[in-house]
């Protein structure tokens, strides 16, 4: 692990509990989702998720993915309700695929892969800062959507028109004015269960809530996203997909669902 954590052959999943002991915790994600498994919750709330077009700032490749980021500094863009108590709000979305379009999403349901799978980070406002949410046990509520192949989702396709400017490892340009409600579905029914970052360092802080219908991205939309490069600027050019952690055991928890 001399040059950090990745997806490759040396450095990916199978790799990061040496030196992030947790990946073998009892809380892990993603995991496979067994609908009938999933246990119908009345009780569970609908999601409230009040996002301000005004709040998106800039959009990064962090050389794992890429990601856009919110201003989080006041309660403008929110996620309240579902299995949630109190307010999280949104600090940066980000995706997850693979190198072909049989692969790349991070949950599976009854063991079937999604070429992708988009992420809303969200962080619980009872504590100071994103920092110091993301290591406590209810810090964190990642909203998951996945997307499945269909026709081209032009919703999509301001996310992916920015993508040439931030090509390698450590740029980043602004991105204003994105309403990341647009990339919802219409039907937000969830699957939600107690798991933990995909991604070192894997904290056991995220209240999962996977949503049921997928949105549309085309084959072409697909391939824009491997474009993207896992390497810098000067580095041999590695393109960047597969970037998806695999299911984990989901040792005893208990899968909800917010709809029959
Ligand atoms: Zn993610």
């Amino acid at each position: 692990m001399s040059h950090g954590w990745g997806y490759g052959p040396a450095n990916g999943p199978e790799t990061w509990g040496e030196e992030f002991p947790v990946a073998n915790g009892p809380r892990q994600s993603p995991i496979d989702i067994i609908p009938k498994d999933a246990q119908y919750t009345p009780s569970l709330k609908a999601l409230k998720l009040k996002y301000d077009p005004s709040n998106s700032r800039g959009i990064l490749n962090n050389g794992h993915s890429f990601q856009v980021d919110f201003e989080d500094d006041g309660d403008t863009s929110t996620l309240t309700g579902g299995p949630i108590s109190g307010t999280y709000r949104l600090k940066q979305f980000h995706f997850h695929w693979g190198a072909s379009d049989d692969r790349g999403s991070e949950h599976t349901v009854n063991g079937i892969k999604f070429p992708c799978e988009l992420h809303l980070v969200h962080w619980n406002t009872k504590y100071p800062s994103f920092g110091e949410a993301a290591s406590q046990p209810d810090g964190l509520a990642v909203v998951g959507v996945f997307l499945k192949i269909g026709a081209a989702n032009p919703r999509l396709q301001k996310v992916l028109d920015a993508l040439d400017a931030i090509k390698t490892k450590g740029k980043q340009t602004t991105f204003a004015n994105f309403d990341a409600k647009t990339l919802l579905p219409s039907c937000l029914g969830y699957w939600t269960y107690d798991g933990s970052l995909t991604t070192p360092p894997l904290l056991e802080s995220v209240t999962w809530i996977v949503l049921k219908e997928p949105i549309s991205v085309s084959p072409a939309q697909m391939a824009r996203f491997r474009g993207l490069l896992f390497s810098g600027d000067g580095e041999a050019p590695c393109c960047m997909m597969d970037n998806y952690r695999p299911p984990q055991p989901l040792k005893g928890r208990q899968v909800r669902a917010s709809f029959k």
